[in-house]
């Protein structure tokens, strides 16, 4: 399980994140709903140590993200797509993050066929749709096969079948034991789960 306890993370005067606690637990999808600049992002960068939170704490199976090894075998995340290097290919993006992270060359073509972006993995991303952008964040995050998912408006600049896809593609993970959360700022997209909100 993963449990956030009263988090708070404040920039100057914005409060970014105020004591928020919810926990992802596995087999379940959480849907994280809040409006726009609710603290959804920073709250999900806290999670991957990518921020040091003003006060509260985050336990990944009882120990901080920073302490894990083999962090993407733990938690794999979807964040905004600019961490992208627009020269690189799909594939030379996930074949590298692979290699950074210990986990079989083989494991790419499996996610990229996972995420429906095999026949595009050749090309450069700087020529991909920010749905395209979105599946290979999701095909980023999938890649360690992590008993947790954090992903972050994953249906951001997809069409309604993209929707569909990632909503079925949840519940088939979840149905696998994986602790899925999803943030939105719309409510159709989460009402179907179990709801954490503010
Ligand atoms: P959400 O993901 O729910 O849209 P964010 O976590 O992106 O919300 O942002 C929450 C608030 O924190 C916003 O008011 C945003 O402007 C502010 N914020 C986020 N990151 C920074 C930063 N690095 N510096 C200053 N303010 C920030
Ligand atoms: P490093 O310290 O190895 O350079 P960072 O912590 O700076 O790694 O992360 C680099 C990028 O990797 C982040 O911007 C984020 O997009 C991505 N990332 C980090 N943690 C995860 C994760 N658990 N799952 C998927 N992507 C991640």
């Amino acid at each position: 399980m993963i449990e956030v306890a009263q988090l708070t993370k404040r920039y100057g005067d914005v409060r970014a994140v105020d004591s928020v606690s919810f926990t992802v637990e596995p087999g379940v999808v959480t849907g994280f709903l809040g409006p726009n600049g609710a603290g959804k992002s920073t709250t999900i960068r806290i999670m991957l140590g990518l921020e040091r939170p003003s006060g509260g704490s985050v336990l990944i199976d009882g120990r901080p993200y920073r302490t894990l090894r083999e962090p993407l075998r733990h938690v794999g995340a979807l964040l905004d797509p600019s961490w992208v290097n627009r020269k690189q290919s799909g594939r030379a993006h996930l074949r590298w993050l692979a290699a950074s992270n210990g986990i079989p060359d083989s494991r790419v073509d499996e996610v990229l066929d996972l995420v429906g972006l095999t026949s595009a993995a050749s090309r450069r991303t700087g020529g991909y749709s920010l749905g395209m952008l979105q599946r290979l964040g999701v095909a980023n995050a999938l890649l360690g096969d992590p008993r947790y998912l954090l992903l972050d408006e994953p249906s951001n600049g997809l069409d309604p079948e993209g929707i569909a896809w990632i909503r079925d593609l949840l519940t088939v993970l979840a149905r696998d034991g994986k602790g899925v959360l999803v943030s939105s700022h719309l409510l159709s997209e989460v009402s179907r789960w179990r709801t954490t909100s503010w």
